[in-house]
């Protein structure tokens, strides 16, 4: 600590019980329990030379580091580490907006900037340019993006990690590496060109413990003219076919660009009744006519969508008429005409438009799920969302309902949030699934047990999540097995190399070091 204090000087190093409760995971699935993964100190450098000096400290006395970026991944483990006793490495302070080009539309942001920043910036510049951002937008592009977080706008801004154009990266021998065209001394095209020459590394840094990325460039969307949404309704159970392949064609023939989340109206409703249940399992045997009869006679849709459509108002208006057009071969099918907007925003206007995601203005609303409201007088004091990654097409949409709903049954679980395909990013589905987490240990240990077993039984049907919390990060990747955890001894052969002392975020991702490695597996 004293070693660490002479980098970045006695104030940027915590060790207070109280500054360190601010690095332990709100939403952790292990709240105040013996194994909740707390961490024993943090260091907050505010340049990359002091990050290079930090590693080669930690490498030299085999101090487990955990770097983060603003550290709000909540419901995915927030600020703390995957192995209690890492020192926090918080690169908070490194927060310069280094570059944002307009012509070229892109940003070179450090780890610290968040959404809110970046979007502050390019506002106050004026510049015409719009940033894609999660919900919350509260933390940051990089932290996001190494987490392969999503947002709502176009393909392929949303996909974050997707829409990088380069890294630094520090190693954990402290070394600093550029990727792609920034390896060239000088280079002029560091975020215009992502490859550069030779093998394309920067996947290794994401969801990894590899390297601390220092800088990350962005493609940013050039601001359009204009937005409108519609929103799509199916009747019938078996709509669900024909509802996904026009949606997943018209989305790879970029014609629907933004992201799209198909839900069931009905079922959603239903998830915890009788009858619902039952027609579900009626899915499995064929028939769809209490189903359908059921949802009329509640004056529910059988599965809906929202679509959204960015750019000249000639354009987008051609977008919706022939999306409509083309759903218009399914019975029934009913469509509503949704918000519509010109840019830009005033001011005012951007702060109190409903769907600030879709127009990539970071806000926190999504806090209000789960909230205590009218309906809802004991909120949750946490989440965990369950995300396994199913095909893109009706039988499957069908089949995961199913699946998960008699899982939730058999288990008597009320989930947070239950149901829908959502094309984050294109040609599949992430199934949504979030589960509430309270501070009492008896929810949280039947929670645990239930994540556990649907990881199990998602993998049965060949599905498997995209994104982990910490405390599940080993069972999720454990299920990636194809030839005898080949993926995972690629992992370890990489770790091995990059980091023999294993001081960068030990754990992450199933990823261990050699020496905790065997007590582990
Ligand atoms: P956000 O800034 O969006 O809140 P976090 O800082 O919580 O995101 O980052 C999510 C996870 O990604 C962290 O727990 C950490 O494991 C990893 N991570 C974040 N930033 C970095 C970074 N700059 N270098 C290496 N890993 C990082």
């Amino acid at each position: 600590l004293s070693d660490f204090e002479r980098v970045v000087g006695k104030s940027w190093v915590f060790t207070s019980e109280d500054d360190l409760a601010l690095y332990r995971d709100a939403y952790s699935p292990l709240w105040g329990e013996t194994d909740e993964r707390l961490a024993a100190a943090a260091v907050a450098p505010g340049s990359v030379e002091e990050v290079q000096e930090i590693v080669r400290i930690a490498a030299r006395r085999v101090v487990p580091l955990y770097p983060i970026s603003t550290g709000r991944n909540l419901g995915y483990g927030g600020s703390a580490p995957v192995l209690s006793g890492s020192v926090i490495l918080d690169l908070k302070r490194m927060n310069r907006i280094i570059e944002v080009d307009e012509d070229n539309a892109f940003a070179l942001v450090e780890p610290g900037v968040s959404y809110f920043d970046l979007y502050r910036y390019i506002r106050e510049k004026n510049l015409r340019l719009w940033i894609d951002v999660p919900d919350p937008g509260w933390g940051s592009p990089i932290g996001n993006a190494l987490e392969h977080g999503g947002g709502w706008t176009l393909n392929p801004f949303r996909d974050h990690f997707g829409a990088h154009c380069g890294m630094e990266v520090v190693l954990a021998n402290g070394d600093l590496l550029r990727t792609g065209m920034g390896a060239i001394a000088g280079s002029r095209t560091w975020q215009q060109n992502r490859y550069g020459v030779g093998p394309y590394v920067d996947g290794l840094f994401t969801q990894s413990n590899f390297g601390i990325v220092t800088k990350m460039g962005f493609w940013l969307y050039p601001q359009p003219q204009a937005f409108r949404s519609g929103e799509i309704l199916a009747l019938h159970r078996d709509d669900v076919h024909e509802f996904v392949r026009i949606t997943a064609e018209l989305a790879n023939a970029g014609i629907v660009n933004s992201a799209v989340m198909i839900r069931s109206p009905f079922l959603h409703a239903g998830l915890r009744d009788e009858q619902t249940a039952a027609v579900l399992v009626e899915t499995e045997h064929g028939t769809a006519g209490t189903w359908d009869r059921l949802a009329r006679d509640r004056g529910l849709a059988s599965w809906a969508t929202t679509v959204q459509f960015y750019g000249p108002p000639a354009v987008i208006a051609a977008q919706w008429g022939h999306v409509q057009e083309r759903f218009a071969a399914i019975k029934q099918i009913e469509f509503r005409d949704g918000p519509a907007y010109r840019f830009p925003l005033s001011q005012a206007e951007a702060e109190t438009v409903p769907d600030k995601s879709a127009l990539g203005i970071p806000s926190l609303s999504i806090f209000a799920m789960g909230a205590r409201s009218e309906n809802y007088p004991s909120p949750a004091d946490g989440h965990l969302s369950f995300s396994p990654v199913i095909p893109m097409t009706g039988k499957a949409l069908l089949e995961a309902h199913r699946v998960f709903s008699a899982a939730v049954r058999e288990w008597d679980i009320e989930p947070l949030g239950f149901g829908a395909g959502f094309c984050m990013y294109p040609r599949s589905f992430v199934f949504l699934f979030t589960l509430p987490l309270s501070r009492d240990g008896g929810t949280n240990r039947k929670a645990r047990a239930f994540f556990r077993h649907l990881i199990t039984l998602a993998a049965q049907h060949g599905w498997g999540e995209y994104r982990a919390h910490p405390v599940f990060m080993e069972e999720v990747m454990g299920v990636y097995s194809f030839n005898d955890h080949a993926l995972r001894r690629f992992h370890q052969m990489l770790k091995d190399a990059l980091d023999p002392e294993g001081i960068l975020a030990a754990g992450r991702y199933g990823i261990w070091p050699k020496h905790l490695r065997n007590k582990r597996v």
